[in-house]
């Protein structure tokens, strides 16, 4: 388990994880049993990353972080989870980097998370390492959230483990297409059976 000054300096990282689903995803991470590095889509500020970062620490993995780093859609002026900080003042446009760089410096895990800065879909053309663990908490649109289930989830190994954050099966409670998208294809895929659930957050392993 993480130590306390551990949890404060995850704790302290801007986000949108509840802690109860922060924990179950550090959990998730260090019961991996497969070889292979972790990997998440959609870092933000960096908040899950940390999480991870300790979990990929404790037991000698490394964390990929991919996102450009220019919020999703719903980070944007004008819409709810937007954050005016957030906001390069020279080019007048989102960037979440320095924040997520401070996050990992702060956290000590400079050596265990390695930042991927850019679009998904591209990294994932070209990416052949096969992943222990992989977190998809990326763009919440239906295009985003496709690319990301086809990009990166047959890239876990047998045995591995996929989270999925903000899965709403009920549309009243959020956006669809992580549910519809890649919730739904991975189960019915008969490749992945689900172990844990708490509040948005899916793991699943594969069999
Ligand atoms: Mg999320």
């Amino acid at each position: 388990m993480m130590n306390s000054n551990q949890l404060k300096i995850a704790e302290a990282v801007k986000g949108f994880l509840p802690r109860n689903e922060a924990h179950v995803l550090y959990d998730a991470a260090i019961s991996v049993d497969v070889d292979g590095p972790f990997l998440e889509v959609g870092s933000y500020c960096g908040k899950s990353a940390v999480y991870l970062g300790y979990a990929a620490q404790s037991f000698g993995r490394i964390l990929y972080a991919l996102d450009h780093h220019r919020g999703s859609e719903e980070n944007q002026a004008g819409w709810d989870h937007h954050d005016s900080q957030l906001i390069d003042q020279r080019t007048g446009v989102m960037d979440t980097l320095p924040f997520f760089r401070d996050a990992i410096f702060t956290a000590g895990l400079e050596d265990v998370v390695v930042a991927l800065v850019g679009h998904s879909e591209v990294i994932a053309r070209n990416w052949t390492t096969s992943l222990a663990f992989l977190f998809i908490d990326g763009g919440h649109g239906e295009e985003p959230a496709k690319a990301d289930f086809n990009g990166w989830v047959p890239k876990v190994k047998k045995g591995g483990i996929l989270a999925i954050h903000d899965v709403f099966p009920n549309e009243k409670d959020g956006g669809r297409p992580p549910y519809e998208q890649i919730y739904l294809p991975a189960i019915e895929s008969g490749n992945w059976n689900e172990i844990e659930v708490e509040g948005s957050l899916r793991i699943l392993k594969r069999v």
